[in-house]
Parts: C-alpha cells; sequence; structure tokens
C-alpha cells in the first residue's frame, strides 16, 4: 500500500467519519488528486459529494462546485462547515450574498481557507467573479448533476453549456470533474464532448443494477384502484409511495385509500407548505403507511425502508421511472416496483409536450418510446433498464437477476395488452 492509500483512508476518517471508501470512490479520488479530468457516474445514493469534497480538503487551494440548486448547496456547506472549526472551509457564491458578504467570501479564499466554493452556473458567468477567480489557486472545478448539460437529460439547463469557456478563463489547465447519476450513453456521449474531455479523461461508471429491487408492470385497466387498494393490503404496515401524475388523481387516490381503510395521504406541490410539511413527516415517522404523490415527492427523501414504490401512472421516461422506484428498498431489504401501464397514458403525455419546442419534443417523444418499449417487453425488466444504462447484464449470473416479473412468470406479449380501457 502506497502513503497515498494510507492518507486517502485517514482524511476519509478524519473529515468524515467513514472507514471505508464506497465502490469507486477511492479510485475517483485518486484521478482527481493526480490532476485528471474526471467523469463519474453513479446512481443516487452512491457518494459523489464526497468524490470531490475529500480531495478538495486535501489538496492545495480553492476547488470551486458548480450545483444546480441552492438547498442542495447550502446542504453541502453546512455539512462542511460542521467538520471544520473554520467557517470559511465552504462558502456558497450567489446572488442572494451582500456585496460584504461577498467581500468576506473572497477574502477567505484568498487566505488560502476555503477548500470548497459552491456556485450557480449564473454566477460563475458574473465578470467580476471570473476576474476574480482568475487570480487565485483553483485545484479543479467539480460539476455536479452534470446531466444538466445535456438536452437528452432529464434536467437540461442552458447556462451549464457554457461552463467550459468560463473555465477556460479562469485557468487553463484546470482538472473538471464531472459527476451525475444520469448513466444513459448518449447524456454521457453529450457531457464529454461539451465539456472537451478527450481520451485522457478518466472516466467511472458505477453499476445501476438494484438487485432488491422487483419490477412488475401490470396493464391499467379500469380497475386499477381496487387492484392498488389489494396490493396496499396485502402488504399492511409496510411503507410505500404511489406516483400518480396529476395532482387531482392524487387527491382522488388518496380519499380511495383512506375510505378503504388504509392511512395514506397525499402529496403535491398544489399543497401548502405547511400540509406538505406534515404529511411527508407523517411518512418519514411511520404515522402513515402511505403516500399518494406527484414527482414532486422524493427529492432529498431518505427513507431507507419504502418497501413497494407504485407508478398509478406511467413516468415520462425510463431514467424517471428508474430515480423514483429507486426510492424503495434503499436498506438493501425487499423493494415491490409496480407500474400501470396503458398505451392512452403515453398519448396522453405525448399530448403534454405538443405545445413545447420542436426539438423538446422529439426528444421527449423517443424517450417515451423507450418508456412503451419496456412496458410491453416480454425480456427481464432489469436487463432492459439496465442495458438503457450502457451495462450489460446477464439473468443467470448478475444479482437480482430472477426478480421480475418476466422472469418470473415468462407470459406472451398480448397478454399484457388485455383488458386495457383506460
Ligand atoms: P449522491 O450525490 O451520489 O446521490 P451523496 O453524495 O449525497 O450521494 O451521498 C449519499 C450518502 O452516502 C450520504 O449520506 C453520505 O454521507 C454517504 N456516504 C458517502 N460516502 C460514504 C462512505 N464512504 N461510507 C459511508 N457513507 C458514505
Ligand atoms: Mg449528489
Amino acid at each position: 500500500m502506497s502513503s497515498e492509500e494510507i492518507d486517502l483512508h485517514a482524511s476519509l476518517k478524519k473529515y468524515f467519519g467513514f472507514s471505508q471508501f464506497k465502490g469507486l470512490q477511492e479510485d475517483v479520488i485518486k484521478s482527481i488528486v493526480e490532476g485528471k479530468h474526471t467523469f463519474v457516474i453513479m446512481p443516487t445514493g452512491g457518494g459523489k459529494s464526497l468524490c470531490y469534497q475529500l480531495p478538495a480538503l486535501i489538496q492545495e487551494g480553492t476547488a470551486i462546485v458548480v450545483s444546480p440548486l441552492i438547498a442542495l448547496m447550502k446542504n453541502q456547506v453546512d455539512a462542511l462547515r460542521g467538520i471544520s472549526k473554520e467557517n470559511g472551509i465552504a462558502h456558497v457564491l450567489n446572488s442572494s450574498l451582500t456585496k460584504g458578504e461577498i467581500k468576506q467570501v473572497k477574502e477567505d479564499i484568498s487566505n488560502g481557507i476555503t477548500k470548497l466554493l459552491y456556485v450557480a452556473p449564473e454566477s460563475l458567468t458574473k465578470e467580476e467573479h471570473v476576474e476574480f477567480l482568475r487570480s487565485q489557486k483553483i485545484s479543479f472545478v467539480a460539476i455536479d448533476e452534470a446531466h444538466c448539460i445535456s438536452e437528452w437529460g432529464h434536467d437540461f439547463r442552458p447556462e451549464y453549456r457554457n461552463l467550459r469557456q468560463i473555465i477556460k478563463r479562469i485557468g487553463d489547465a484546470i482538472p473538471i470533474i464531472a459527476v451525475t447519476a444520469t448513466a444513459t450513453p448518449k447524456v454521457q456521449e453529450d457531457i464529454m464532448k461539451n465539456l472537451g474531455m478527450t481520451s485522457e479523461a478518466n472516466s467511472f461508471k458505477a453499476s445501476f443494477n438494484r438487485p432488491n429491487l422487483y419490477y412488475e408492470i401490470r396493464p391499467k385497466t379500469k380497475n386499477v384502484d381496487a387492484d392498488i387498494i389489494r396490493f396496499v393490503k396485502q402488504n399492511q404496515g409496510k411503507s410505500g409511495i404511489i406516483y400518480c401524475l396529476s395532482r387531482k388523481r392524487v387527491e382522488e387516490l388518496a380519499q380511495v385509500l383512506q375510505v378503504n381503510g388504509v392511512s395514506a395521504v397525499p402529496y403535491h406541490a398544489g399543497l401548502d407548505a405547511k400540509t406538505r410539511v406534515k404529511h411527508q413527516d407523517m411518512f418519514l415517522m411511520e404515522d402513515v403507511d402511505v403516500v399518494v404523490a406527484t414527482i414532486a415527492f422524493g427529492m432529498g427523501i431518505d427513507k431507507p425502508d419504502v418497501r413497494f414504490v407504485i407508478h398509478h401512472d406511467i413516468p415520462k421516461s425510463i431514467e424517471s421511472y428508474y430515480q423514483e422506484t429507486g426510492r424503495a428498498g434503499r436498506d438493501g431489504g425487499e423493494g415491490h416496483c409496480l407500474a400501470y401501464y396503458s398505451y392512452k397514458d403515453i398519448e396522453k403525455l405525448e399530448k403534454f409536450m405538443s405545445g413545447k419546442p420542436v426539438a423538446e419534443q422529439e426528444i421527449g417523444h423517443a424517450l417515451l418510446q423507450e418508456v412503451v418499449a419496456y412496458a410491453e417487453t416480454s425480456m427481464s425488466r432489469r436487463k432492459f433498464i439496465l442495458h438503457y444504462f450502457g451495462e450489460e447484464f446477464d439473468n443467470e449470473t448478475g444479482e437480482g437477476g430472477d426478480l421480475d416479473d418476466n422472469v418470473r412468470n415468462p407470459k406472451k406479449k398480448h397478454e399484457a395488452q388485455e383488458d386495457v380501457v383506460k
């Protein structure tokens, strides 16, 4: 073992209190410490932040972290401040700061106190900031949620596309670290191309297999509500999330469940903040078993023992489906992912897109076609998902290879289409 490795483990323990790296973290960190351009794909919860935080803490200079969400930046900065007596160890630079605060941030950077500087892409484009950062020692630039660069990602942000030029102006030789949980080859290619990451960049991709999740698709008939009630009752006492497309459906289904003796609460962005927090807490504290929600629910929610995720309506991409089903079985225990599918719902989703720019519609359509293929396939669902993410999977030898409806009960394709009313 080289002294470097010992150091990394010691730093991991010292700063984060962990005694082991998770997955590919150590290799990623070595690549960053060596000053290489580094591209990291790991599923949500894989521990991507630590991949750039640790090298930032042990290297000279300030690492710039580009992140799309102020809330996410704040969380990370607070956590980092908790590990140091020095408040200036991490800062956020954004438009909400006063002149005085900005001055303080810049002083801390100049004095070598600040190891991580979190910025939104908009702030990084500001000329005065670029000028200032040019004159500082920057260890590297980490781009979190790097899929925002790609129109094929689920969260495209135009500001992300100019990052490369700005980074170049801050410093020609600054290593770039791009991290994302989006694994489709298309998005990956886009990111690398846009950032000018060539063959000399190091790429790391963790497996996206979730071996403890069971995937199942059922045809969506007019009896879908009764079917859901039956399922939930069979799983009484277990925590579950039911996703619906519209707020109205969320309300209706939550009520239907309540009337049928299931403890359930609704959650969507139309509820006032107080109610949302209350319902979320009820779910987290297990005062209710089930939350019926739009996709507004889930971001940043970390309940380890969610035992089922039901999609009353099929999501608009395989990625959304993967993210949402991924909230089941975080603790490694059972997680049943059940989605109801009818082609009518696909048509509905197509219709929603019709007002959007043509290019966006085309992408949306292509993503939806993959969902159709997934829902209608008779092959292993796990194999399909992993293939979509550019990963080979062998059901005979791979972990969780027998955990989906198509593998468990191979059936003829047309059966899945029967009785589709809605
Ligand atoms: P991601 O950004 O990939 O979704 P995060 O960086 O938010 O994931 O990390 C997810 C969780 O994993 C966090 O609670 C973090 O503290 C934890 N974690 C990260 N690295 C380790 C490790 N080496 N050992 C134990 N827990 C870790
Ligand atoms: Mg993250």
